[in-house]
């Protein structure tokens, strides 16, 4: 997802320093000191404008939630959003997906969200995506031995892609929904942006995801 520059993010991060972190590496192992309880962490990578992680925030206070995202101008607008109605157990950070095993400490986080992740079409850029085998090995070296990679997206064939990966990996899955909004775990199912603008046009797959021992 491309975007425009907005010339007022800078400042508008720079003045929200309590709810957003630019300097990642800096907070290694003293992320929970950022929130009001220690709790339970989970993160999202690629968050973009912040819907689904704000509301998760909102409907789980028993956990701490943090929204990595790469484009500044993408989380700028989340931050926006979000400080109508800031809740303590929600951080915003501006970072590479790429980088989570630099500023997570081992088994430190719970659950990893990955939500409409850039498809990445061309073999050539098949690194990018963020279910790629690099990406995942990341993502193990942070997860807790129990925590899980849910992933949802309207695309089927970045879909087919990470089900392979994670097949190959090892990973074992815990659930595969083909139309998750025609699905009974629908109930539970907080939308994303992309989530609430592409599933008119056809059924959105999710996975649950678990690393093997
Ligand atoms: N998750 C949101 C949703 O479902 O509405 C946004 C989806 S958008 C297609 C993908 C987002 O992932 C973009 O905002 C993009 O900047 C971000 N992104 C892509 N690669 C990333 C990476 N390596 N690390 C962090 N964010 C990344």
């Amino acid at each position: 997802m491309r975007v425009r520059n907005k010339p007022w993010a800078d400042k508008y991060i720079r003045d929200h320093e309590e709810y957003i972190v630019t300097d990642p590496q800096n907070w290694l192992g003293k992320w929970q000191t950022r929130f009001a309880k220690k709790q339970p962490l989970n993160v999202e990578v690629g968050t973009g404008k912040g819907r689904f992680i704000i509301e998760m925030a909102k409907a789980h206070p028993e956990i701490n939630y943090i929204g990595v995202e790469l484009q500044k101008s993408v989380i700028a607008t989340a931050l926006r959003i979000f400080m109508d109605a800031p809740v303590p157990n929600l951080q915003f950070v501006l970072t590479d997906g790429a980088d989570l095993d630099e500023i997570f400490l081992k088994d430190e986080i719970g659950k990893i969200f990955l939500n409409f992740s850039d498809p990445w079409p061309k073999k050539r850029h098949a690194k990018r995506r963020l279910t790629s085998p690099g990406f995942l090995r990341t993502y193990q070296r942070v997860l807790e031995d129990d925590g899980t990679i849910e992933f949802k997206t309207d695309n089927r064939g970045l879909f087919e892609y990470s089900l392979m990966t994670m097949n190959h990996f090892p990973m074992a899955f815990e659930d595969i929904s083909l139309d998750l909004h025609h699905s009974p775990e629908n109930e539970t199912n907080i939308e994303t942006e992309y989530e609430q603008k592409f599933s008119p046009n056809g059924p959105i797959y999710k996975l649950v995801a678990q690393f093997k021992a």
